[in-house]
């Protein structure tokens, strides 16, 4: 089987205080058994290299979003760049809250994961239908766009790992059953293998986001095409040590 993968996106929480606990309490210490799940954290950029010196070598540590351009006099803005600078690895591009918030468009993030791939670094790609979508039945022709435009940016489909984050589920409490995220992971397997390869449809991870919880992983991992999880609040919280430990 594709190995799992989980990653905890922390967003815009947390304290020095609260990353230091969170990295010392709950994800050193947690019994994972890294050669069935890899193991991705993305705390805040301010807290990026303070939570890579807490954490035990194994478990990555990412960035949630980085600038379209690269360093240079962009004020405000972190760059790709930085991130290779810090020796990180990851990134989150696309993430529902900086398309919804942050205008960001299929095409900017796109260019975004075109620009973190060429430097190297690996993508965790989220897209995903909203509430008036999934009722409108448009589910999978809004994620094949989504999936269109993310594969023009693509130039290194190893380096990818593609998040399927319905909007409706994020931070509702409402999370996609399992059996409405299979089917969504199972269309994307499809469209991989038919504008992909087989062999790319077959290796990537397809991770589910939303309103993952302690309470409801092992369901949704028991799923065929469901590969893993990017999780948000449950992964500020002790019981994301049970997610991890889900897949042992
Ligand atoms: P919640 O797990 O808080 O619903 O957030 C999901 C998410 O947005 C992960 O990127």
């Amino acid at each position: 089987r594709r190995q799992f993968f989980v990653g905890g996106n922390w967003k815009s929480n947390g304290t020095q205080a609260s990353v230091r606990e969170l990295c010392e309490q709950v994800l050193n210490s947690t019994s994972i058994d890294f050669s069935r799940v890899q193991v991705v954290v993305a705390p805040a950029f301010i807290f990026l290299q303070f939570a890579r010196s807490l954490l035990r070598p194994n478990i990555a540590v990412s960035a949630q979003n980085c600038s379209l351009t690269g360093s240079g006099p962009f004020t405000g803005e972190v760059a790709v760049e930085h991130i290779v600078d810090l020796g990180l690895n990851w990134t989150i591009l696309g993430h529902s809250e900086r398309r919804n918030l942050y205008g960001e468009t299929d095409d900017i993030v796109s260019k975004k994961v075109n620009r973190a791939l060429a430097h190297g670094l690996s993508v965790i790609a989220c897209f995903g239908e909203n509430l008036q979508e999934r009722k409108s039945g448009i589910t999978l022709d809004v994620v094949a766009r989504q999936l269109d435009s993310l594969k023009k940016g693509i130039i290194d489909w190893n380096k990818v790992v593609l998040a399927y984050e319905p909007v409706w589920a994020i931070g509702t409490g409402i999370n996609a059953t399992p059996e409405q995220a299979q089917e969504v992971h199972a269309m994307i397997r499809n469209w991989l293998s038919t504008n992909v390869s087989a062999e790319v449809a077959e290796r990537t991870r397809v991770i589910y986001g939303g309103s993952v919880t302690d309470q409801n992983a092992a369901q949704l991992i028991s799923k065929n095409d469901v590969d893993g999880f990017l999780v948000g609040g449950a992964s500020l919280k002790p019981a994301f040590r049970v997610i991890l430990e889900v897949t042992n």
